[in-house]
């Protein structure tokens, strides 16, 4: 294998630890994830029950104001009846008592109901809290462990840039941009291991580019094993190397 392709593979490599490092870092560990899911989803539990006593709450609040303004109201046209002349104002009064005393009796429906909402969603809520609690000390506990684990993955991440600084010295700047215009295209990598085509009965090996299954020529096996340059697929131009168990075949 030549220099230049060692170089490029390593440089994958160090890039491909950079990448699961920094998800490692930056997302939640595999161990944990069964109880971040627990966590989340009864926590969105609580807060919807918590938004719907709110929402009663402020019903309520609404429908005994509403009680109040129309009590307010009652009590005026109550004291201007003893003032009223004519037959026409005194019915039309009446008709506003009528109306007033028909809202107050509403809005202290619309209160009780509220009222009774909040509190079932008060008590589903307490019972909630009460068995989030183990699940959240749980939680705590081990937010504790993945927070001691961070400043490990924190350094790796920082070696690994180091290391794939030093790798890059190695190469031509050629050869680094031709790597980087590759792995902008695949950010999953650049590079991609020859691999033999299983085919019953066949006489002579053929070989494949494992990532696109296009079909590699004698002729570039031969240039990849022995040659200086690195060679592309010449289907997703990904570089290609031989991996180390298939060199004996
Ligand atoms: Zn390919």
């Amino acid at each position: 294998m030549s220099q230049n392709l060692q170089n490029v593979l390593e440089l994958q490599n160090a890039l491909t630890s950079l990448r699961e490092a920094e998800q490692r870092l930056h997302g939640i560990p595999d161990w944990m994830r069964e109880l971040h899911e627990e966590h989340t989803a009864r926590r969105t539990e609580i807060e919807k029950l918590e938004e719907t006593a709110a929402e009663a709450a402020r019903q309520r609040r609404t429908a005994e104001a509403a009680v109040q303004d129309s009590q307010e109201k009652l009590k005026k046209y109550q004291q201007q009846i003893n003032k009223v002349s004519t037959q026409r104002e005194y019915g039309a009064l009446l008709q506003e008592i009528d109306t007033v005393k028909g809202t107050i009796s509403a809005s202290e429906g619309t209160a009780f109901t509220a009222l009774d909402q909040q509190e079932k969603a008060d008590k589903e809520l307490e019972a909630l809290r009460e068995g989030f609690r183990e699940t959240e000390e749980r939680y705590a506990a081990e937010m504790t462990r993945w927070e001691a684990e961070k400043p490990g993955i924190a350094r790796q991440v920082e070696e690994l840039k180091a290391r794939i600084a030093e790798i890059k010295k190695r190469l031509s700047r050629q050869v680094v941009s031709q790597f980087e215009r590759i792995l902008d295209r695949y950010p999953g990598g650049a590079t991609a291991p020859v691999r033999p085509i299983e085919r019953p009965g066949q006489k002579q090996k053929e070989w494949h580019c494992s990532a696109c299954n296009y079909r590699v020529r004698p002729q570039v096996v031969v240039e990849i094993r022995n040659g200086d340059s690195l060679v592309q697929c010449d289907s997703c131009k990904r570089i290609l190397f031989f991996p180390a168990e298939e060199e004996t075949a």
